[in-house]
């Protein structure tokens, strides 16, 4: 497995298998060391194809036999495949035993153990580490299920679809037997078998139907359980009401496990999910939690029809299920939200995500289409490109044929490829035909350039207004960078949201030269040519552009607006998005210029009084309020700059805080007092946007206090931290003090760990908040020293990983690029110890390193030095090989 280096798999080299599984029935012996496999499948041979070898996956895997027709049948071993060069000649049966060793599976793919119990993870390609198969999404077989296994040990055995059969066998063992009538790709089953209990709950959908949901957990764990099991019922409810997709299941389950390399998955019938995104209890688990864990169950249940009923045909299609999907689980989201502010702050943080991980990916030594041409490890294709920006791809469709033309495109697109395997091309092509006087339809050939194409496009807009004639010209011009492979990039199809407001801020209504007279104050704009001049009449003085609202397009915008414009936006701008961009151009700037400039920052009236403008409005929500006053990130600002010095950054961007801190020191404590939330806790929008506003007034003022010697507002913090009467606040508080360097974090840390010992989920907070936390004078680098080898710090659990080493390398660019290249030394180190036993993990950590040639000098050189010290080694597994490589050739 690990000889040489893997050859790339192409899109192009796409051919039908010439063997179709259409039916297996499994039986599981479970042994944590040796667990024995029986398979037999109904092998079909394709009519289309030419014959040959059988060729199965299989990996890890011991063969005991191989019958074809009830006789053995001479098989060999290649690398990676079970091979039947003489098959019986038309359809016929084969059975296959082997062995796997699940206590041995530390990548956590295939058949694992985890907290005792049996689990199962089969996307992209487990399955084949499980038995022999034909491991690729477009072959769909019907599953049969039975697990054997110990009673007391494992008394719970669930697997995909309708349970048929459970008793008792010899030995204290028993045994389940499960059914799945819908025909699956192998990358959708899965077997749990372990010492779980369930919060259960009946539900009768629209159609009269009876469906029984259950959450499974471990025992002491169904006091966390209300919130994903109300989040699942929202969900069903839910993909009813807007698509018109029901419950095709009498039985839906989740199965929380502790060691998940993932967020979750959608097996059918039979999601597994990461404990991080079930389990929520006020008292441990934040706001943030609580909406991540209710977009993580939509997210997989939604895949039951966008994934599971209409699948992939190839691993290239990846973003039919993906982007789609998470384009679904943002717009659950939204619609659970409520108001329109709430959407609006659900839709930034949606795109701040996508500026954080996909823009940098798109720039990065990583770049790819959201359709690749090639990889050579699939796992490292599930990435921010195919599922953020392919989510960005699905609702610019949605923009170009309207909110009822899309939901009509889905129908047509179930109409015809329900129960298939098909491609992104399908998919979009459904959307097209279901509206055919759209400007989609009409476009669609260079619209699926957003598939094809790597790069982010940039946009650069230019107004000018003419007084005599009364109009406003806007020019539009597109442009992409070349990206790995792709030197030239055609246009893309771009819809540009957009309004124009007056000076004193009240929308014009936008008339196009040649069109009767308009009300209409908002537009879509659908650029389509490298260059576009659009032309608006009747526009009685000079206007303040407001483009791409609501983040119309997955671009950059480049529009030249100056302060008094964003001002303008910033205060009146009738979209809360663009409201919010305003804002953060205005701080942009301001950074970009000390930065580059090597001044210090020294913040304008102009800009605090429109900062003091937004904290004390009296109507904008407190949600909204938090995201204004909170600065671009490290890692957004970086973005902007041609060689990025991640220490001048941070200062600068600390600069900003503080005196943001010190000159609105009297509104943040009105803010503070004001936004306090009485009551039980509730996790929903408006005392969940109170409760962020609330901290981050904490934040400010005790960053302040610190800054100036004062203990007031540091012990106010402790003793929050203290009474805190739910993790949001009592985290909030602790935050307060690490980001303001207080001496009193020392003494509220060791008391967070005593408080949560047993907590795996809380103690992983523990570990981030510390690796994250802003860096002064080498200290958080040191402190996480010191932690890797903290008595509950280990590497083998994925969240407990991440929790230190990702906050660190990841989210933390001023602790981790130091000039004496010590960050580096510990990511190639723990890149190194990871990848013996978790490739997928490894690499998704190597990753940190994908924007290495942006980085000005030092950082540059060494930063290049430790990713070559990794690809020096000869025993990489192919998923980190494919970073490293990468990296080098940028
Ligand atoms: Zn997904």
């Amino acid at each position: 497995m690990r000889e040489g280096i893997a050859q790339a798999v192409r899109r192009a080299d796409y051919a039908a298998p010439a063997y179709w599984i259409r039916s297996v029935e499994l039986t599981f012996d479970l042994d944590p060391v040796r667990t024995i496999v029986a398979s037999r499948m109904a092998v079909v041979r394709n009519a289309a194809g030419t014959g040959g070898p059988l060729r199965l996956h299989g990996e890890d895997l011991e063969p005991l036999r191989v019958l074809a027709n009830g006789q053995s049948v001479s098989f060999r071993s290649e690398a990676g495949e079970l091979v039947i060069d003489n098959p019986p000649e038309g359809d016929f049966t084969l059975e296959i035993r082997n062995t796997c060793a699940p206590e041995k599976n530390t990548q956590l793919s295939g058949l694992y153990t985890s907290g005792g119990g049996f689990f199962t993870q089969c996307e992209a390609e487990g399955f084949r580490r499980i038995t022999y198969f034909l491991d690729r999404p477009d072959v769909m077989a019907v599953y049969t299920v039975t697990l054997r296994a110990s009673k007391s040990r494992y008394p719970v055995l669930l697997s995909n679809g309708n349970l048929v059969e459970q008793g008792d066998l010899d030995n204290g063992r028993h045994f389940a037997k499960w059914h799945d009538p819908f025909p699956k790709p192998s990358y959708l089953f899965a077997l749990v078998a372990a010492d779980l209990v369930a919060r259960e709950q009946h539900i009768r959908t629209r159609s009269g139907k009876d469906h029984l949901l259950q959450v499974w957990v471990r025992r002491g764990d169904l006091d966390k359980t209300e919130h994903a099991m109300n989040s699942l019922i929202a969900s069903v409810v839910w993909d009813e009401a807007r698509f018109r997709l029901p419950l095709d299941l009498d039985r839906f389950m989740i199965v929380a496990v502790g060691d998940f390399n993932m967020g979750a998955m959608e097996n059918k019938g039979l999601n597994i999910f990461n404990t991080k995104y079930v389990l929520a209890h006020p008292a441990t688990a934040t706001d943030e939690d609580y909406a991540a864990i209710e977009s993580v169950v939509g997210h997989e249940y939604f895949h039951n029809w966008t994934g599971n009923r209409i699948t992939c045909r190839d691993w290239f299609q990846l973003s039919l299920k993906e982007g789609l999907t998470v384009f679904r689980d943002q717009e659950f989201s939204q619609d659970m939200s409520g108001s329109a502010t709430a959407r609006a702050v659900k839709r930034i943080a949606d795109v701040h995500t996508l500026r954080e991980l996909q823009f940098p990916e798109d720039a990065g030594s990583m770049a790819h289409p959201v359709r690749p041409d090639e990889y050579v490890e699939i796992n490292n294709f599930y990435t921010a490109t195919v599922y953020e920006k392919g989510a960005e791809v699905v609702r610019m469709m949605q923009t170009l044929v309207g909110r009822d033309g899309f939901a009509k495109g889905m129908s047509l697109y179930f109409e015809r490829h329900d129960g298939q395997a098909v491609t992104c091309d399908d998919f979009a092509q459904a959307i097209a035909d279901a509206n055919p006087g759209s400007e989609l339809a009409r476009t669609l050939p260079q619209f699926k350039r957003w598939y094809a194409q790597a790069g982010t496009p940039r946009v650069t807009a230019r107004g000018r207004y003419d007084a005599p004639t009364r109009t406003y010209t806007l020019a539009l011009e597109q442009a992409c960078a070349p990206s790995h492979g792709q030197a030239d990039k055609q246009p893309y199809v771009i819809p540009v949201a957009m309004g124009l407001l007056s000076r004193d801020g009240q929308p014009m209504a936008l008339r196009l030269e040649d069109e009767p007279p308009a009300t209409a104050t908002e537009r879509v704009l659908v650029l389509e040519e490298a260059r576009s001049f659009y032309t608006f009449v009747d526009v009685d003085s000079e206007p303040v552009p407001s483009l791409l609202r609501h983040f119309s397009a997955p671009v950059t915008l480049v529009d030249g607006l100056h302060d008094a414009d964003l001002l303008v936006l910033l205060a009146h701008d009738p979209d809360a998005f663009n409201r919010w961009e305003a804002g953060q151009r205005l701080a942009l700037q301001r950074l970009l210029t000390a930065i580059r400039n090597e001044a210090p920052l020294q913040l304008d009236a102009a800009f605090v009084g429109a900062m003091r403008d937004v904290l004390r409005h009296p109507t904008l929500d407190a949600a909204f309020k938090a995201q204004v006053l909170t600065p671009p990130s490290e890692t957004y600002i970086a973005e902007q700059l041609e060689s990025v010095d991640p220490q001048r950054i941070h200062a600068a961007r600390e600069a900003m805080v503080l005196q943001l801190a010190q000159a609105l020191h009297g509104d943040w404590e009105w803010a503070w007092e004001a936004h306090q939330v009485a009551g039980p806790y509730t996790s929903a929008p408006e005392p969940a946007g109170r409760r962020a506003l609330a901290n981050l007034a904490l934040a400010m003022l005790c960053l302040d206090a610190t800054a100036r010697g004062d203990v007031l507002w540091q012990g106010r913090a402790y003793q929050r931290f203290k009474d805190a009467a739910n993790m949001t606040d009592r985290e909030g508080a602790l935050w307060a003090l690490l980001a303001s360097h207080s001496e009193m974090a020392d003494l509220a840390l060791p008391r967070f760990h005593d408080m949560f010992r047993g907590d795996a989920l809380v103690l992983d907070k523990w570990f981030a908040l510390q690796a994250s936390a802003p860096e002064r004078d080498g200290r958080v680098f040191a402190r996480v020293k010191a932690l890797l080898k903290h008595p509950d710090f280990t590497l083998h659990n994925p969240n407990r990983a991440r929790s230190l080493v990702r906050s660190l390398c990841g989210d933390n660019p001023a602790a981790f690029h130091r000039a004496d290249a010590a960050g580096y030394v510990f990511w190639s180190e723990r890149v190194i110890e990871l990848d013996a036993f978790n490739p997928q993990l490894a690499s998704r950590i190597a990753r940190v390193m994908d924007r290495w040639a942006q980085l000005a000098e030092p950082y540059r050189s060494a930063a290049r030095e430790a990713i070559a010290r990794v690809a020096a080694r000869t025993d990489l597994s192919n998923d980190v090989r494919e970073v490293v490589t990468r990296a080098l050739e940028t």
